[in-house]
């Protein structure tokens, strides 16, 4: 995998953990990110972050791409699963173990309990172990080891984002106590393997752009374009999520939810769209989506869909 000639000069993903169905948040991101790579003649990919097994569900992957068919959309190429990339992930580790950017770490969370709070609302790493490990202790977990700089990104919906990883976030785990690969070093590599040139998702995930350009560069790839969506929450102002109960979206009745995500999304769809068959809609988006459109806000408030049947 990787570039190819003739690779198309857009390429955009939609990258779900299958921790459980698709809700309305999860629908926002994949519809976003189909309609803009649609728009830009590119291509759609959809990768099944599941790097966290221990997270998932059984049964989420296909649920989840039940209920991407069923609303009517079409990926590029085959799904990518990264419970099956543990090689390339390895491959990455191996490349920055080598340049010396990353060292063993043995602190647990709780002796980490007392540092200050990280920008992601985690523990700043004081960098207890960045110059050795203590005598006699074994490595529990790989960390990479950040810079006094800024790192900067152009996002797209939200504007400028700046962070001193060192004083906002800290050296950031690649590789967990428990064996499992970050997500931060997952997602880069994957993107990167996958040829993605443009990122189109929720704005959770803004604040950890900065860590995944830092490490873009640091293992010599490509940075893509970033779009952060706002982030759909519930009326207690949390993030849609399994962890939140939110209510999964119903394959059986598309249309309605596929107004309201186009509607949230700032495309203002006509009323008489809603008597519309699923084909007419994207039809419909696909001539009208403008990126441009998409609110500003960090977060929106989920809308009651069932008013849209
Ligand atoms: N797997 C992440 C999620 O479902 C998305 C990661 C990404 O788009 O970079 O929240």
């Amino acid at each position: 995998m990787g570039f190819s000639p003739g690779h198309p000069a857009y390429r955009g993903r939609f990258a779900p953990s299958p921790t459980g169905p698709m809700h309305f948040g999860s629908l926002i991101a994949a519809l976003a990110s189909c309609l803009e790579a649609r728009v830009r003649n590119g291509e759609w990919l959809v990768r099944m972050e599941d790097v966290d097994h221990s997270r998932c569900q059984s049964g989420a992957d296909s649920q989840i791409l039940n209920a991407l068919e069923a609303f009517g959309f079409a990926w590029d190429g085959e799904v990518l699963r990264q419970t099956k990339r543990n090689a390339h992930y390895q491959a990455a580790l191996d490349q920055l173990k080598a340049k010396g950017v990353v060292f063993p770490c043995v602190c647990t969370r709780k002796e980490l309990s007392d540092s200050v709070m990280a920008l992601d609302g985690g523990q700043r790493y004081p960098g207890t172990c960045r110059h050795g490990l203590p005598e006699g202790k074994a490595a529990r977990l790989w960390r990479l080891a950040v810079t006094d700089e800024s790192i900067a990104c152009d996002d797209a919906i939200q504007g400028r984002l700046a962070q001193n990883l060192a004083r906002d976030v800290g050296d950031f785990v690649l590789l967990r106590a428990d064996g499992l690969f970050a997500y931060q070093l997952a997602v880069v590599v994957d993107d990167a393997g996958q040829g993605i040139t443009d990122i189109v998702r929720g704005a959770d995930l803004l604040a950890s752009t900065p860590r995944q350009i830092y490490l873009q560069r640091c293992l010599g790839l490509p940075t893509p374009a970033y779009a952060h969506l706002p982030m759909v929450v519930n009326a207690a102002g949390e993030k849609l999520s399994k962890q939140t109960r939110a209510t999964p979206i119903d394959h059986a009745q598309p249309v309605p939810a596929l107004i309201a995500a186009l509607t949230l999304l700032g495309q203002a769809p006509p009323a008489d769209l809603a008597g519309s068959s699923i084909a007419d809609i994207w039809v419909w988006a696909i001539q009208h989506w403008k990126l441009s459109q998409v609110p500003h806000q960090m977060r929106l408030m989920a809308p009651d869909y069932s008013r849209y049947s």
